[in-house]
């Protein structure tokens, strides 16, 4: 009898405590609302479907009680190091003059901050952004003299131009017409967040733009608060497509700021999405030619993402596993 009360009372326990693990409470848009006070954690989010191998690359970090900067610098290089990932790192699609120039941003929950951009022959543009936020007084460094930089610190000079990317350039050339196309087709960026155990964000940002863009063109992805952005007060963001649009809010610190104002994390990027499609009409253009997608993650392990049109999906990896999920977005018809 005394067994069974006993076990009656670990039972009772125990399906309050699945009760409460499993608690998922409202959900809003692609985001779980969790119980106050319950924080989820480690958990890392990431763009696009090479989200998924990077993020198993984060999480073996994450769940080793490791630092969430150390989770997204190694979850990062998955794609970048990947030959057959044609927009980011080595592998990721030229210029119009054919030259692949790299951008690239890391910051920590200290607020630290490095960043490259424009930056061509090293294959890991993240970890050289890492050096720059780690070895250097400045906090950005572009072109030669982020390539002088990097080769200081030891990286090794190499072609990142494949012959699948060159081929598809001079075919390019024949036309020369530059239409960037809304989703996956000629680009697209890693961004990653996370939050770890110690209940820490960090967030990477890296890519190789728009394809066939002018030599020289800088996108979002290696600006902070553009590309990016981590207030470990707070939360994290990071973005995804046409950089021109995400600059021109300035995406990622907006989506801070709103968290920081009380909106959970996906209101935060439904918000960001809709300065940018009010932008549009103000200037005068074409909703339809243009993709932006946000992701955010706040300090409780809550997260969101939202974007302009239907196609961008991103990655999540919690206690529950590694899922693709499409994003919710704005443009329905
Ligand atoms: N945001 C990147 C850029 O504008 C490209 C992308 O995410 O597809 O360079």
């Amino acid at each position: 009898m005394a067994n069974r009360r006993n076990f009656l009372k670990t039972t009772a326990i125990a399906s309050v405590a699945v009760a409460l693990n499993g608690f998922r409470g409202k959900t809003e848009g692609n985001e779980v609302i969790l119980p106050s006070g319950k924080v989820k954690k480690p958990i890392v989010l990431s763009t696009w479907n090479f989200g998924i191998p990077a993020n198993a690359a984060a999480w073996d970090v994450l769940k080793n009680n490791g630092r969430a900067l150390d989770a997204v610098e190694a979850g990062v290089k998955i794609p970048e190091g990947d030959p057959n990932e044609r927009s980011v790192g080595y592998g990721g699609r030229p210029d119009r003059d054919g030259r692949v120039t790299l951008d690239a941003c890391i910051m920590d929950e200290f607020s630290n901050i490095g960043s490259v951009a424009c930056l061509e022959y090293i294959k890991h543009p993240i970890s050289v952004a890492r050096a720059v936020m780690e070895k250097t007084p400045h906090v950005m460094l572009v072109g030669d003299g982020a390539l002088q930089f990097a080769l200081n610190q030891g990286f090794k000079k190499e072609n990142l131009l494949v012959e699948a990317s060159e081929k598809e350039w001079k075919e390019w050339l024949k036309t020369s017409q530059y239409h960037p196309k809304a989703n996956i087709e000629n680009h697209d960026t890693i961004g990653m967040i996370a939050l770890d155990v110690h209940g820490n964000l960090s967030g990477a940002c890296t890519t190789s733009g728009l394809a066939y863009k002018m030599h020289g063109r800088v996108g979002d992805s290696p600006i902070i608060g553009a590309g990016l952005y981590v207030d470990n007060e707070i939360g994290a963001a990071t973005a995804t497509g046409h950089g021109e649009e995400v600059i021109r809010i300035t995406g990622c610190h907006l989506v801070v700021e709103l968290m920081r104002q009380g909106r959970s994390p996906q209101k935060a990027c439904e918000e960001a999405v809709a300065r940018i499609v009010k932008l549009t009409k103000i200037r005068n253009k074409n909703l339809k030619d243009i993709q932006v997608g946000f992701i955010a993650l706040n300090k409780k392990g809550e997260h969101g993402a939202y974007c302009v049109q239907g196609g961008f999906n991103y990655a999540k990896y919690d206690e529950t596993g590694n899922k693709l999920i499409d994003a919710d977005y704005f443009l329905k018809s």
